[in-house]
């Protein structure tokens, strides 16, 4: 009776013991991100042809040109002067990337609807970037929407989970 009681101790705790291994191996090795499935100037294309509704309700007709340099920028992840402008490397993973095509096709909707946009500078020199109210706005939007885009560009396997094990 006390050997079938030792042997259920035993049981219990090497079974509890390797659970808790298990998950704490698993919890610091195991990644799951998004992964590239096409050439990034493919992503980037399609991010942009996600906002493509929106566009449209804004009554704006055309998309915006973009270019991507692989390099990494010094300050941005991206840039909006006449056309969308991504830093590569400057973005680590996929909702990065994301999240900054969202944020630049915002400055260019900004730029073909809010006659304001012209003086976009003079509201940083005034607020400072992190204030000026076009970057709060295209900060909000690309938060609001990053987690769609990223559905999208998943239903259409552009992009796939890679687990490392
Ligand atoms: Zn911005």
């Amino acid at each position: 009776m006390n050997a079938l009681l030792l042997g259920l101790g035993v049981f219990i705790f090497t079974t509890t013991a390797l659970f808790v291994l298990k998950n704490l191996i698993g919890g610091s090795i195991t990644t799951n991100a998004w992964k590239p499935n096409v050439p990034y100037t493919r992503l980037v294309s399609e991010s942009v042809k996600f906002t493509g509704s929106f566009l449209a309700d804004k009554n704006i007709k055309k998309y915006p040109p973009f270019k991507i340099y692989y390099y990494k920028h010094r300050k941005f992840a991206g840039v909006f002067n006449t056309e969308v402008v991504i830093y590569l490397k400057s973005n680590p993973d996929i909702p990065s990337l994301v999240n900054t095509v969202l944020h630049e096709v915002m400055h260019y909707a900004q730029s073909q609807t809010d006659k304001q946009y012209k003086h976009y500078h003079e509201f940083t020199d005034k607020y400072g970037y992190w204030k000026n109210p076009f970057e709060i706005q295209a900060r909000a939007w690309a938060a609001q929407n990053c987690d769609a885009c990223i559905r999208y560009l998943a239903e259409k396997q552009l992009i796939i989970k890679h687990v490392n094990l």
